[in-house]
C-alpha cells in the first residue's frame, strides 16, 4: 500500500485552478519530490494532503486513511518540517519538543525518555537548554526536524526543509534525511534546489500550474528530458557570444540563451569544444545535464514571483 495515493486532486482558489487534477502515489521507505516553480501549487498540495485545506475534487489516502475524514488518525503517523520555522521562542530546545509532544496525546515521560536521542539525531546534545533565539538558522531547522519525530512517525513532509541554509548546514540536513530513509521513514518533499532532489529523492514529480509536467527517478528524468552534455559559454568579450552562437549552432542539439551566457545541449559535445580551443573572448564549461536542465526546459527560464 502507498503511504500516499493523490488521484484527481483539484482545488480552486478565486478563478485560479492552484491544483488542477494532480494524481501521484508515494511508495513507502523511498523520498518523493514535488518540484515547480513558485506559485506551481506545491504549498496547497501539502496542505490538502496534510487535511489541512479541503479539495474540491480528488482523494487522497495517507498512511491508510481517507483525507481529509481521516486526518487527525493519520496524522498521528506523520511528522510536518513546515517551510518556516515556528518553534516557541520561549522555551529552550528540550521544553520545545516536550510542548510539541502534548500536541500529539504524548504523555510527559514519554516525551523526556526521548528527547536525549532526539537532541542527539540534530546534533543538539549540547543545546538542550538553549533558547531559540541563541540557535542559527541550521540548528533551528535540525530542531524544526527532531520536532518532526517526537511521535516517531512513519511519513515526513518537508516544506522546502534547507531553504536560507548555508552549504554546511544544508549538508547536516542532507545527512539526517538520507538516515531517516534509511531507517524506513517515507519522506515527502517540495524543494527549489534540484541538487537537493537529485541527491535525495528516489522519484519525483514537476508540477506547474497544478499540474504534473513529469514524473520519474532524477535520473530517468534526465535522460529523457534532456541531452547528456551541456556546454556553458559566457561572453567575456562583449559581443563575441552571439556571432559564435550563429556560427555554431548546429554542432548542438539545442542552444539556449540567457544574458551573457548561451548553453549547448549535445549528445556528442567533441566538435563545439575543438571550435570553442581556437575562440577568443569566450569562457566555457563543459559538464554533465543535471535536473536542474530538465527542470528549466520543462519551466521556461523566466522568472516567477
Ligand atoms: P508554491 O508552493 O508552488 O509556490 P502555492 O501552493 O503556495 O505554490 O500557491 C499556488 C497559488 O495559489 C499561488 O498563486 C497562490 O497565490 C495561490 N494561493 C495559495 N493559497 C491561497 C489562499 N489561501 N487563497 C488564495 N490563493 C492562494
Amino acid at each position: 500500500m502507498a503511504a500516499l495515493n493523490v488521484s484527481g486532486l483539484k482545488k480552486r482558489y478565486g478563478d485560479s485552478d492552484v491544483v488542477a487534477g494532480l494524481s501521484f502515489a508515494v511508495e513507502p521507505g523511498t523520498c518523493f519530490g514535488l518540484l515547480g516553480p513558485n506559485g506551481a501549487g506545491k504549498t496547497t498540495t501539502l496542505r490538502l494532503c496534510l487535511g489541512l485545506t479541503a479539495p474540491d475534487a480528488g482523494d487522497i489516502t495517507l498512511a491508510g486513511r481517507a483525507i481529509p475524514a481521516d486526518a487527525q488518525v493519520a496524522r498521528a503517523k506523520v511528522g510536518v518540517v513546515p517551510q518556516f520555522d515556528n518553534l516557541d521562542p520561549d522555551f529552550t530546545c528540550a521544553e520545545n519538543l516536550l510542548v510539541f509532544g502534548r500536541y500529539f496525546g504524548l504523555k510527559d515521560a514519554d516525551v523526556r525518555q526521548r528527547i536525549p536521542a532526539l537532541l542527539e539525531f540534530a546534533s543538539l546534545t549540547s543545546k538542550a537548554d538553549a533558547r531559540i533565539a541563541t540557535l542559527s538558522g541550521g540548528m533551528k531547522r535540525r530542531l524544526t526536524l527532531a520536532r518532526a519525530l517526537v511521535a516517531d512517525p512513519d511519513i515526513v513532509f518537508l516544506d522546502e526543509p534547507t531553504t536560507g541554509l548555508d552549504p554546511q548546514a544544508r549538508h547536516l540536513i542532507w545527512e539526517r534525511l538520507k538516515k531517516l530513509k534509511s531507517a524506513g521513514k517515507t519522506l515527502i518533499l517540495t524543494t527549489h534546489f534540484m541538487d537537493e532532489a537529485e541527491r535525495l529523492c528516489d522519484r519525483l514529480i514537476v508540477i506547474d500550474h497544478g499540474r504534473k509536467i513529469a514524473e520519474g527517478s532524477p535520473r530517468e528524468l534526465i535522460a529523457t528530458h534532456i541531452e547528456p552534455q551541456v556546454v556553458e559559454v559566457f561572453d567575456e568579450a562583449a559581443g563575441t557570444l552571439p556571432a559564435f552562437v550563429d556560427a555554431h549552432r548546429q554542432l548542438a542539439e539545442r542552444v539556449e540563451q540567457s544574458g551573457e551566457t548561451a548553453f549547448f545541449y549535445c549528445r556528442d559535445p567533441q566538435p563545439l569544444l575543438a571550435a570553442l580551443a581556437g575562440a577568443d573572448g569566450l569562457r566555457y564549461v563543459h559538464r554533465a545535464s543535471n535536473l536542474e536542465d530538465v527542470f528549466i526546459k520543462l519551466t521556461g527560464r523566466e522568472l516567477r514571483d
